[in-house]
């Protein structure tokens, strides 16, 4: 298709047999004749092994989607395939909800925070493979002006409309992860561009971002950084603490001005002592704050990734891949936000200091799954359920009837077979 071509979509319902009736008309240029195809597109039906839903596991189920959504699910057996449906089935597999990263910042060899419109489809076509159907876009501290102009580039993103991101990831929110961080667990944020919390910066982030700010990563010791908080959580920011020095109390300040989340939690946090906990003591131990973690097994132990989990639980588990623009290429030298990162063996390093990971959700699914000796259906939840809940997002992290269609199928080894993203194939 040149990029001069245009697609339009009628929809006509026929209500007699529920079935959708869908002329797709599309203009090649504005010069040529204009081609018309008709498809008839009728509900969708999917069977596997099994459905993990909230409540448990359902043996051979049903799925029906219609119009991007979770219409129905039944079992197999017990339910007569309505007529005009076509039915795919997933022998030996499971069907799953959708994955969601809450923190990435490229895939694909490109960065977020430089994306051309491009870059943005081939990162959502391979997050996509990897079982991701929603992701929060995550910037890095970086001068003033480039985090503007990426704010805005990414508020354009994610307000595309749907027909124009079909089958791939969508990204629904943005996460910024600085400038308001720890000079001390800066990690690889660089020092001139971090600043203190204040609400002023931060309204310059929001309006350029037209508001689609839906998590913030912030050291809650710094100066200025509890009114922030405050104010971020009450414009329905998920205030995450991370990238921090703090000692318990610092923390404890931050989760009563409405921080309820951690970020990569052990890396670039005050490490765990015994006689001052510090931040972790809190993070670890403390119900109301849900945590995530990159189970790469590079970035935190795999014992220590089981004990995280065995503390935090089932509910406030939440994986993230912290993924870079190397993500799913061959080791070399990539870009992180302004800095040049090294890859090699898995293993991503700025200025001597680990920058993120490779990792794919799907990878750190299983890794959780082998490393914590959960059952696959558990580990799944931290990837959907969990961090639905953490940046609000409605009808998606479970599957139940009315939620979106966004499906994700996982053969007995819990790789992917196959994605729907609003009931679309990716
Ligand atoms: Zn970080």
């Amino acid at each position: 298709m040149s990029s001069t071509s245009l697609g339009k979509s009628i929809l006509s319902t026929d209500l007699a047999q529920s079935r959708i009736l869908l002329s797709r008309v599309s203009t090649t240029s504005s010069v040529m004749p204009v081609t018309i195809h008709f498809t008839q597109i009728s509900m969708l039906a999917l069977t596997a092994d099994k459905l993990f839903t909230p409540d448990g596991t359902i043996e051979r189920p049903l799925v029906l989607i219609d119009r991007g959504k979770v219409a129905e699910i039944s079992s197999f057996s017990a339910r007569a395939l309505p007529p005009g449906s076509s039915l795919r089935s997933f022998d030996g597999a499971a069907i799953v909800p959708g994955y969601i990263d809450l923190h990435i910042h490229g895939a694909a060899g490109f960065d977020l925070m430089s994306g051309s419109t491009d870059a943005f489809s081939l990162i959502e076509q391979m997050l996509a493979r990897h079982g991701v159907t929603s992701y929060l876009p995550t910037t890095i501290t970086a001068p003033m002006d480039r985090t503007l102009t990426s704010l805005e580039l990414l508020a354009d993103l994610i307000e595309q409309p749907a027909e124009k991101r079909e089958g791939r990831a969508q990204a629904v929110g943005i996460h910024i992860e600085g400038p308001f961080l720890s000079h001390r667990r800066r990690g690889v944020h660089p020092p001139e561009n971090l600043l203190p919390p204040r609400i002023q910066t931060f309204e310059r982030f929001w309006e350029a971002s037209r508001g689609n700010i839906r998590m913030m990563t912030i050291a809650p010791e710094l100066e200025g950084a509890e009114e922030l908080i405050a104010e971020a959580a009450r414009r329905g920011v998920c205030v995450s603490v991370g990238h921090s020095d703090a000692d318990v109390e610092a923390t404890e300040r931050g989760i009563a001005h409405g921080a309820r989340h951690a970020t990569h939690t052990f890396n670039a946090m005050r490490p765990l002592e015994h006689r001052s906990p510090g931040i972790l003591g809190t993070v670890l131990t403390d119900k109301r704050l849900s945590a995530d973690i990159i189970a790469d097994g590079v970035h935190v132990d795999p014992s220590i990734v089981r004990m995280f989990a065995t503390l935090k639980g089932p509910d406030n588990t939440v994986l993230i891949t912290d993924g870079l623009s190397a993500t799913g290429m061959p080791d070399g030298h990539y870009h992180l936000g302004s800095l040049d990162v090294e890859v090699k063996d898995g293993r991503c390093i700025a200025n001597g200091v680990l920058a993120g990971s490779v990792l794919t959700m799907d990878r750190a699914v299983r890794n959780l799954a082998a490393f914590a000796e959960w059952p696959i259906s558990k580990a799944v939840a931290t990837a959907s359920r969990n961090p639905a809940r953490v940046a609000d997002l409605k009808g998606k992290g479970v599957l139940a009837p009315g939620s979106d269609a966004d499906i994700v199928i996982l053969n007995a080894a819990g790789e992917v077979l196959q994605t729907f993203i609003g009931g679309i194939e990716a």
